[in-house]
């Protein structure tokens, strides 16, 4: 029934970020949150994050498009090891233009890694992506994605190791999800190494989703945003 589907939301207009948190009960925390992400990633204090290590092997079995991103979504076994903590790799998805901030510059696209432990705790690693040459990871996600409401089996591929970053320095902070409920107490790590994306990709990434997909910059408040030493 249409009562029981969840309220639309979107990135213009009276469905646009600003007006999330009226928009149903459930998506409250996207106003009166106060860990809200993405950030503005500045002031960050040098040396305070906990080492990250990948173990991305499997592969996408399913791409699907809801209309607010494509998601690749990878069959079990990859993850991240942060703080003790196993994370497993659900999938990846795009935002463009990026949604966080790096003292103030902002980026033509963003990859965010979806992860989640056993208790159902979320970290996210997000993958900046300026403006120059084509990204590989987008073309792969390109080449994958179904048209808007459509969920595909891939089975193949591509591999998560292909999305593993060539520094494990990152920005790390306490942050909530995105999009739609807005949940907090998502652990967040956005990679220092900055990748590339063409204008091209860039357009075709927005005309999946029928214009930009990215939430603007929440306040960062009391929180702390740590970053490896030597970044
Ligand atoms: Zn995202």
């Amino acid at each position: 029934m249409a009562t029981d589907a969840p309220p639309q939301w979107g990135y213009s207009g009276e469905i646009g970020p600003d007006n999330w948190g009226c928009l149903s009960s459930d998506y409250s925390l996207c106003s009166a949150g106060v860990e809200q992400s993405p950030v503005n990633l500045v002031g960050y204090v040098p040396g305070g994050t906990e080492p990250v290590t990948f173990d991305y092997t499997t592969l996408a079995v399913q791409a699907r498009n809801n209309g607010h991103t494509v998601y690749l979504d990878f069959e079990p076994g990859s993850g991240v090891s942060v703080g003790g903590r196993r994370y497993e790799l659900l999938g990846v998805h795009y935002h463009s233009p990026g949604e966080h901030l790096l003292d103030g510059e902002s980026f033509a696209a963003e990859l965010h890694l979806v992860h989640q432990d056993a208790d159902g705790n979320l970290a996210v690693v997000g993958l900046l992506l300026r403006l120059g040459n084509p990204s590989p990871l987008v073309e792969d996600l390109l080449g994958l994605a179904p048209a808007t409401g459509v969920e595909a089996d891939i089975g193949g591929g591509p591999n998560a190791a292909a999305y593993v970053p060539s520094g494990t320095g990152y920005y790390g902070y306490s942050g909530s999800l995105t999009t739609p409920p807005c949940s907090e107490g998502v652990r967040w790590m956005v990679m220092q190494d900055v990748g590339t994306v063409s204008q091209e990709q860039v357009e075709i990434l927005q005309s999946l989703t029928h214009g930009p997909n990215n939430r603007p910059p929440q306040p960062i408040g009391d929180r702390q945003i740590v970053v490896s030493a030597g970044g």
